[in-house]
């Protein structure tokens, strides 16, 4: 079964390469971020500090998370309801952040994550995917471009969508995201031996999509 694995820090283009390669081989999806977002949203709508283990680890056994996948599109069912939309809020960033710190919380969705690529051929993008959900995939991926360009594709997405945001903000987020994410005890971002990496600064989206296309062997 072809399960893809793309890893990389905040911003590169994980999500929108990965959703335009799912749709040119008519396989699925899984934005795995939108998972450890939606962790986040529901600690600080409920007043719980994301870096308090215990309370998150309360949490957690009142919490089910399931992915849907409507016309091909997943969203994010958080105890019954769809928090898709409400979990791309800026703010939530950092709390998904801070939560996937947590290792129970880690365990937890990754096992979602690994029961959803056995059973079908997809293509999974966040932090830990080559090293901790599909270890085993011969189709790994790195995708990485410089803080500054990263911050700028963000910058312009939020500003797309009617956010009130500063670049300054942005690129220092961008910047505190990537230490918390490969300097965490839990699973930190890492490149694999066995990954290939693609700098994206100065590829068009439709360069990364065809080079990973060439790359990609049977499972
Ligand atoms: O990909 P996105 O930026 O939406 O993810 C939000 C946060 O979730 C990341 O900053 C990262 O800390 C965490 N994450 C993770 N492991 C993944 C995907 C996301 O730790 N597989």
């Amino acid at each position: 079964m072809l399960n893809i694995a793309i890893d990389g820090p905040s911003s590169a283009g994980k999500s929108t390469i990965a959703k335009l390669l799912a749709k040119k081989l008519n396989i699925c999806y899984l934005d795995t971020g939108a998972m450890y977002r939606a962790m986040g949203w529901k600690a600080v709508t409920n007043g719980i500090d994301p870096t308090d283990e215990k309370k998150v680890e309360k949490m957690l056994l009142t919490t089910t998370l399931e992915v849907r996948y409507i016309d091909g599109v997943q969203s994010v069912i958080l105890d019954g309801k769809d928090v898709s939309v409400v979990i791309r809020e800026h703010r939530i960033s950092k709390a998904a952040s801070d939560i996937s710190k947590i290792g129970k919380v880690r365990e937890f969705l990754v096992k979602k994550q690994q029961e959803i690529a056995s059973s079908m051929a997809i293509v999974l993008d966040g932090r830990d995917i080559t090293t901790k959900v599909l270890p085993n995939s011969k189709n790994k991926f790195y995708l990485s471009a410089s803080s500054e360009i990263r911050a700028k594709r963000r910058y312009d997405e939020l500003i797309a969508n009617g956010q009130d945001v500063k670049f300054e903000d942005i690129l220092k987020d961008i910047i505190d995201r990537d230490y918390n994410d490969s300097h965490r005890a839990n699973s930190p971002l890492t490149r694999t031996a066995d990954s290939i990496y693609i700098d994206s600064s100065n590829m068009k989206v439709d360069e990364v999509l065809d080079f990973i296309i060439e790359h990609l062997v049977e499972e």
